[in-house]
């Protein structure tokens, strides 16, 4: 038998402590490890003695961390690719109440690397389905959804319902917006990205360790990193480095062991490295610093460039809908279609017309001819949209951009068309 802790298990069936039940809502455990007799092991029941086990025989953790645990209050913002391995095993090691934050939808693409659900789900809301997985795998924790979209209007008051905050964003507005308001809180933010092949993982706004404005103080130029929709991202990838999240989260509440604050995690699935830089808290951090300027949330969309999520508009951009492109086509209007996506997108699915990546456009731009009426597409509209700046600007007087792209045109104009 491997379970074979009575003494810990025998106090159960005393009466109560004196100083009564931890109430798993009250995070009265933490913060006390090492300093006086152990908490009273009565709060934990002989099934979730059982459940816990493994944990329980663990010196890190033993049941001191385990009640900690129970009393800890968890926020995951997110519930996509790093929200749904880090929901899992924060809610399977036993969180005692675990919020999350999401206002998305379940879509086929989502399904090779957010693993919290099954191929019923599509069309279901996000949190719908997250919630139900997780009470499922643990329905001794309490679990609080927040279906929307987290703002710097309802930030602060969300935030503020919890311990530790994990950041499972997939977008800067919401990275600089979870940093600055666990900062002005006071909160740990345990941070995760991925891209590609590359991961990142770290631990900001402890009192003495570094923030993420503090590592990053200015958000990348709008385009320049592509979202995972653009991009593409390994789908193991958000498992490995949300999983890295739910083991710092459960150190940082236990107490055990060397958080991530201070060091930039960076992973490469490509090669299987994974290597780390020293951060350090920038004295001139304007939200963490002495002379910090940043004392309330701001607008987060203004500040990155870009909003969090595709807009179809892009201001400035002549356009042409996808239905007006085909009545052209059909009427046999002479239409040069210059396709901005990268071959490999070319052979999943095009429309037709001439190839040449956004990447190339600069040095390839003596191909095309400004006396031609074209339009550029992508797949969603971003990409062709910058390809139509770029020529407006070098002289091309006759160049629209097909709204929404390829997905638009699937949606539009071509049901059967492949979407990806
Ligand atoms: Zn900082």
């Amino acid at each position: 038998m491997d379970v074979n802790d009575r003494d810990v298990r025998g106090p159960e069936r005393q009466p109560p402590a004196e100083n009564g039940d931890a109430d798993p809502a009250v995070p009265s455990a933490r913060g006390e490890r090492g300093s006086g007799p152990p908490s009273p092991p009565a709060s934990l029941r002989n099934e979730e003695m059982l459940r816990y086990s493994r944990h329980l025989v663990l010196p890190e953790v033993s049941l001191e961390g385990q009640l900690k645990l129970k009393a800890a209050r968890v926020l995951l913002v997110g519930a996509g690719g790093l929200g749904a391995p880090s929901g899992l095993y924060l809610a399977a090691a036993g969180v005692g109440r675990l919020g999350i934050v999401d206002f998305d939808v379940v879509e086929l693409t989502n399904l090779h690397r957010q693993i919290a659900f099954g191929t019923s789900d599509i069309g279901r809301s996000k949190i719908e389905a997250t919630v139900e997985r997780l009470r499922d795998l643990n329905p001794d924790i309490e679990i609080l959804a927040h279906e929307t979209r987290l703002t710097s209007e309802n930030a602060l008051e969300i935030l503020s319902g919890y311990d530790v905050i994990v950041d499972a964003t997939d977008n800067f507005p919401a990275r600089y917006l979870i940093n600055d308001a666990c900062v002005l809180l006071g909160k740990p933010d345990v941070y995760g990205s991925v891209i590609r092949f590359q991961g990142q993982a770290s631990v900001f706004g402890l009192a003495n360790g570094p923030c993420y404005r503090c590592l990053y103080p200015e958000p990348p130029p709008p385009g320049v990193v592509p979202s995972c929709a653009e991009g593409g991202v390994l789908g193991v990838l958000p498992g490995i480095i949300g999983s890295i999240q739910a083991a710092e989260t459960i150190k940082l509440i236990v107490g055990a062991g060397e958080t991530l604050a201070g060091r930039l995690l960076l992973v490469d699935a490509l090669k299987m490295t994974f290597r780390e830089l020293a951060v350090r808290k920038n004295p001139a951090c304007p939200v963490c610093g002495p002379g910090r300027t940043i004392r309330t949330l701001a607008d987060y969309e203004t500040f990155c460039g870009a909003p969090a999520r595709t807009a179809d508009a892009s201001p400035g951009i002549p356009e042409i809908s996808p239905r007006d492109l085909k009545t052209r086509i059909d009427a046999g209007e002479n239409i040069f279609l210059l396709d901005v996506r990268e071959s490999r997108e070319y052979e999943i699915c095009h429309i037709g017309g001439y190839l040449i990546p956004l990447a190339e456009i600069r040095t390839r731009v003596g191909e095309l001819d400004p006396s031609r009426d074209t339009v550029v597409y992508c797949r969603q509209g971003e990409r062709s949209a910058a390809a139509v700046a770029f020529l407006k600007r070098a002289g091309f007087s006759r160049v629209r951009n097909l709204r929404g792209g390829l997905l638009a045109w699937a949606e539009d104009v071509d049901p059967a068309f492949p979407r990806y």
